[in-house]
């Protein structure tokens, strides 16, 4: 049987793709995940042009909508061409499962920052890749890096994988 197909945040896999040209390594997930999963790295903000380095980007609540907004340059509104990447990249891929890392404005589920347009810090949410994959494929096993940190958390998210398939 062919291993699963998972994407993983490509900074997680050692890119040094992150704004400040710094990458997240994990050997767990590299490594170890490796082992039994195809790995497929993306870092959605790189496939929008980017760029590293690159000014910081928030999430940002605009009305009813959360949008990704350039911190210095707020003006500038990525939102728009990450979705489309994630609906473009759900599409090209049969993922069996994702590995994100926290806080992101793209990658992040949940535990990522929510901003007014004044600046203030009002929430959380998750960034809008995540958030459009998870809104087209809500059954998709997901983990965040922050759970994924020994050899047991992998074996459990390979379980969920399998069940999965
Ligand atoms: S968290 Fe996501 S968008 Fe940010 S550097 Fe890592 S892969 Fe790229």
């Amino acid at each position: 049987m062919d291993k699963p197909l998972v994407a993983v945040s490509a900074c997680l896999l050692g890119q040094k793709v992150r704004y400040d040209g710094k990458d997240k390594y994990s050997a767990l997930i590299s490594e170890e995940l490796a082992k039994s999963c195809q790995l497929i790295a993306v870092c959605p903000e790189m496939e929008i042009g980017l760029g590293v380095p690159r000014e910081k980007i928030q999430l940002t609540q605009v009305g009813s909508e959360i949008k990704v907004l350039k911190i210095n340059a707020p003006a500038v509104d990525v939102s728009k061409p990450l979705i489309d990447f994630a609906l473009q990249f759900i599409q090209q891929h049969a993922l069996s499962g994702l590995v994100l890392q926290d806080k992101s404005p793209s990658c992040g589920l949940g535990n990522t920052s929510l901003f007014s347009v004044s600046g203030s810090q009002i929430g959380t949410g998750s960034g809008l890749f995540a958030s459009t994959v998870m809104s087209r494929r809500p059954s998709l096993p997901v983990v965040l890096a922050s759970q994924l940190q020994s050899r047991q958390d992998v074996s459990y998210f390979l379980q969920s994988l399998l069940k999965n398939q």
